[in-house]
């Protein structure tokens, strides 16, 4: 399969996947231009949408998509998302003909409360509930609800591609160092995400091996973070407890 993460908006990636043949799929498209544009410079063709959650910097550009292209729209049940689509839930698993392709649905809620994710052929698309050494606010749920998020995503293979949709990447990384400070493999990371975005290039896909190593949020039960939390005046925290001051520290954390 050959990937793309098309920019979009101010900080959107929206990732375009297609076979050989060109036959693509596109997830979360906020915008249709830039989609359009990146279809056309590599002469491939729109076979089906998915869509993680109904935030319209995930949804934007799907009327224009639809009315120009043959497309099934895969998302999750919510009554936000306005468009004709085959929903889908936890447990399912979408079989795409074209290009031929199979996900299980993961249903992730806490920055949304329906808000899904697709995980198979190497890849996890997991809209805006895991970020590169980050994770998504919680608009719509809770702590408990965003770590059993995490926890269904640490159990992926390793080597799964991490397809998350904003470059939050630097910002996230002086964060999770404010917490991890010690921890190489992060600080290894911090260099080469400040060299990609130097060359103008995205910080992601990450492997998601490489997460479990340095993104605090997959982090919950490892000394560091145990460590830390100690520190912020919780003792003999719980996992949730741990999850939920990390999550409220980087909300007002001045990066
Ligand atoms: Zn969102």
């Amino acid at each position: 399969m050959h990937w793309v993460p098309v920019a979009a908006l101010s900080d959107n990636y929206i990732w375009l996947v297609a076979d050989d043949e060109g036959n693509a799929f596109v997830v979360d498209p906020g915008e249709a231009a830039p989609v359009e544009a990146a279809l056309k410079a590599r002469g491939w063709t729109l076979r089906a949408i998915l869509l993680t959650h109904h935030h319209n910097d995930h949804i934007g550009g799907v009327f224009d998509l639809v009315r120009d292209h043959d497309v099934e729209v895969y998302a999750p049940l919510d009554t936000r998302i306005h468009y004709k689509t085959q929903i889908v839930g936890e447990g399912d698993s979408i079989h795409l003909d074209l290009p031929r392709a199979t996900f299980q649905v993961l249903e992730v809620p806490g920055h949304t409360k329906t808000h899904i994710a697709y995980a198979g052929e190497g890849f996890l698309f997991c809209g805006d509930t895991l970020f590169s050494v980050g994770c998504g606010r919680l608009f719509e749920g809770t702590a408990e609800q965003m770590l059993a998020a995490m926890d269904k995503f640490s159990h992926l293979p390793p080597e799964t591609l991490v397809c998350c949709a904003h470059e939050y990447t630097a910002a996230n990384i002086r964060f999770a160092l404010s917490v991890d400070p010690d921890n190489g493999p992060l600080r290894h990371r911090r260099d080469e995400v400040a060299r990609l975005r130097e060359e103008g290039k995205p910080s992601v896909p990450s492997r998601l091996a490489d997460e479990l190593a340095t993104n605090p949020f997959l982090r919950v039960d490892s000394e560091a973070i145990a460590r830390w939390t100690e520190a912020h005046g919780k003792e003999h925290a719980t996992r949730v407890e741990r999850f939920a001051a990390l999550r409220s520290a980087k909300d007002i954390f001045a990066a």
